[in-house]
């Protein structure tokens, strides 16, 4: 009657299995025209399944061609062949095969979603389609709320969706009680009545008695092939009165990616649970990484900010190698005539030589021990000093061995309880020599440096003549003028000395390189941390990809659905591969809220210094996140886009 729209010629199909080859399928050649309403029978492992996957295009032929409307199908890629799926073909199974987590009307849907419909475009399709099938009021439900025989209308509906030239239907009625199958063979009539191939695979005589055909198999071979004279079928349904018109290229990209997107996010709601512990990994990996690096910045600041009080441009002159000599006691080169001709360099902005010696303090009854430390009248913008009250000493007092003493706080503190009272104008016992306050410096923050012993400043003319007794210098301190860099001053001044003392007996301490090495150390030792960090990081991927493993081989049959319906390779890749990175994401963001969270309970309960986030190690944990995501996620999703379809379908 009409043209050969299926035309098998000498098909086989071997499978190798274990020990040797089942011919499932043997020189079968069989021709279907369009409109035609074949049923196929056979005992149980007869072939028809195979056969059935072999015409739906889910599978190939091993041997034989294949023309479906004159186009050779062996030859075809699994794009091709599921792009096939998509625009031929409408698969109808005898388990439903439906996607638990959608409703009835999204299920129908599905395959209009892989041929790019726009979402008004299908949803109507749908909803008319399960109206028709008489499940107008059941569109919202999900197959699990549906019986068997309203779930193979849904099926039907999916099935229809791309308004396709066949119907495949395996067992359509093998999981339906009489009246339920009875429904859906009316409803394969009409869909025959519409001018559409059906094909039925069935064991079922009865069944088989609808159809106006009957091809019978036999172990992978057609036993018989005869026309069933019957009545004609009832009027039927068109199953499309509007021509689909896909959208344009982007928009169904758009969409594809939103349905993969959408199917993740149900995929990870079904699996609250599994989904968060498998987060766990990233939200803790990603949480000690932004905190370790918070930590870092947040101590270097504060340790900074101690350097820096100390003056980030002073230089000090010291006898010896450097601090642990011994024998710097024995060099007596520095001098303060070393202070005098330093103090005419350009790049000095202050200078003060240094000496210092312990004794004790008394005032009144109380007696302390404290440090003596002798400085010229610049010593004080040297170090940044401030006072708290009273006055520095000045050139004067230094110049007349005025015995004129600034003190700290903690001798403040120690010598005059009351802090009403305020010391200056006081005489103070320093020793045996009594010395006038002149001045209270204010109290350090505690912290690099700092330390309890009071300290009691005198010009170091009175410390040299009436406690030390020779001219030995401690230091000279020297404040570098802001203008010149401090390497260059540095290397200026060392020359100077050398020069002066004809050797380098002397070593200098520079705060600009303490706070470069404090800077470098605290960095080496962040990253260093944060390698560790980073290491959860990638150990918690390694999670995720186990757990998308799983979840890949726990959700083949739904795949096998998907590529039935023509869901391309890329298709499953992006929907398995979204899930990971989205897992991966919020694992990211919740890591990252941890650590911000933790923050402000640190930084509230206020143990001295404060974490700060750098925005780059925050935008750098969500890319790593996201990349962990597709790096470990790509295997996974991978293995699901290669599946095979009979295949996967099979193990539903
Ligand atoms: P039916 O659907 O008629 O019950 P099938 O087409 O499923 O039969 O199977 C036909 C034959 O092919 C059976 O002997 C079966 O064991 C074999 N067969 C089917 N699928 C496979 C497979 N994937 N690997 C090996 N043998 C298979
Ligand atoms: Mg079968």
């Amino acid at each position: 009657m009409a043209e050969i729209l299926i035309d098998l010629r000498n098909v086989g199909r071997r499978y190798s299995s274990g020990e040797g080859t089942v011919h499932a399928l043997r020189g079968v050649d069989i021709g279907i025209a369009r409109g035609e309403m074949v049923a196929i029978i056979g005992q149980s492992g007869s072939g028809k399944s195979t056969l059935m996957n072999i015409l739906g295009c889910l599978d190939r032929p091993t041997s034989g061609s294949y023309r479906i409307a004159g186009r050779e199908m062996g030859s075809l890629d699994p794009d091709e062949l599921a792009a096939l799926r998509r625009e031929h073909f409408g698969f109808i199974f005898q388990r439903y095969h439906l996607l638990g987590e959608l409703t009835a009307a999204e299920n129908a849907e599905v395959p209009a979603v892989y041929a790019g419909l726009s979402p008004v475009q299908r949803r109507g399709k749908a909803e008319a389609l399960l109206q028709r099938l008489g499940m107008g009021s059941r569109t919202g439900h999900r197959p699990g709320q549906l019986s068997g025989g309203q779930q193979q209308r849904v099926s039907i509906a999916r099935a229809l969706v791309n308004d396709p030239d066949v119907i495949l239907a395996d067992e359509p009625t093998g999981a339906l009680d009489r009246a339920s199958g009875e429904e859906v063979l009316r409803i394969l009539d009409e869909i025959s009545a519409s001018g559409r191939t059906v094909i039925i695979v069935t064991h079922d005589a009865g069944v088989a008695q609808r159809a106006r055909r009957i091809i019978e198999i036999q172990d992978g071979s057609v036993i018989s092939d005869r026309l069933n004279p019957r009545p004609s079928p009832p009027p039927g349904i068109a199953a499309d009165d509007h021509p689909a018109s896909s959208s344009s290229w982007w928009r169904s990209q758009l969409d594809r990616f939103r349905e993969a997107t959408r199917m993740a996010l149900l995929a990870m709601n079904a699996h609250r649970m599994r989904a968060f512990l498998t987060m766990l990994g990233i939200i803790i990996g990603v949480a000690s990484v932004v905190l370790v690096l918070a930590l870092g910045s947040g101590s270097q600041a504060r340790v900074l900010k101690d350097i820096n009080r100390l003056g980030t441009n002073t230089l000090e002159f010291f006898p010896g190698k450097d601090f642990g000599d011994t024998k710097a006691s024995k060099i007596r080169t520095l001098v303060l005539a070393d202070a005098k001709v330093m103090a005419q360099q350009p790049y000095v902005d202050a200078i003060s030589p240094t000496v210092s010696t312990t004794s004790t303090l008394r005032f009144g009854a109380i007696e302390v021990s404290a440090q003596v430390s002798g400085v010229g009248e610049q010593y004080f913008r040297v170090k940044n000093t401030e006072l708290a009250e009273g006055s520095y000493l000045d050139a004067d007092t230094v110049r007349s061995y005025a015995q004129d003493a600034v003190i700290d706080d903690n001798a403040r503190k120690a010598l005059f309880p009351d802090a009403d009272v305020s010391p200056l104008g006081s005489v103070v016992l320093i020793g045996k020599v009594p010395c006038r306050v002149v001045g209270v410096t204010k109290q350090q923050q505690a912290g690099f440096g700092s330390s309890s012993t009071p300290i009691v400043y005198l010009p170091y003319t009175t410390v040299q003549a009436r406690f030390i007794g020779n001219q030995v210098l401690r230091s000279i301190s020297v404040r570098v003028d802001e203008a010149t860099p401090m390497a260059d001053a540095e290397r200026a001044a060392t020359a100077l000395l050398t020069s002066r003392h004809n050797a380098k007996d002397f070593f200098v301490l520079n705060t600009d390189d303490i706070r470069k090495t404090v800077e470098s150390t605290t960095q080496v030792l962040t990253l260093l941390v944060a390698a560790i960090a980073v290491i959860s990081l990638l150990v918690g991927g390694i999670g995720v990809m186990n757990i998308m493993l799983v979840s890949v081989s726990e959700r083949v049959g739904e795949i096998g659905v998907r590529m039935a319906v023509g869901a391309r390779r890329s298709d499953i890749l992006m929907q398995f591969l979204i899930e990971a990175v989205l897992v991966c994401l919020l694992g990211g963001a919740l890591g990252l809220s941890l650590a911000v969270g933790f923050g402000t309970v640190f930084n509230a309960l206020d143990v001295g210094f404060q974490l700060i986030y750098s925005p780059l190690a925050m935008v750098g944990s969500a890319i790593i996140s996201m990349a962990i995501g597709i790096g470990f996620g790509y295997m996974p999703a991978r293995n699901a886009s290669r599946l095979d379809p009979a295949t996967a379908l099979a193990r539903e």
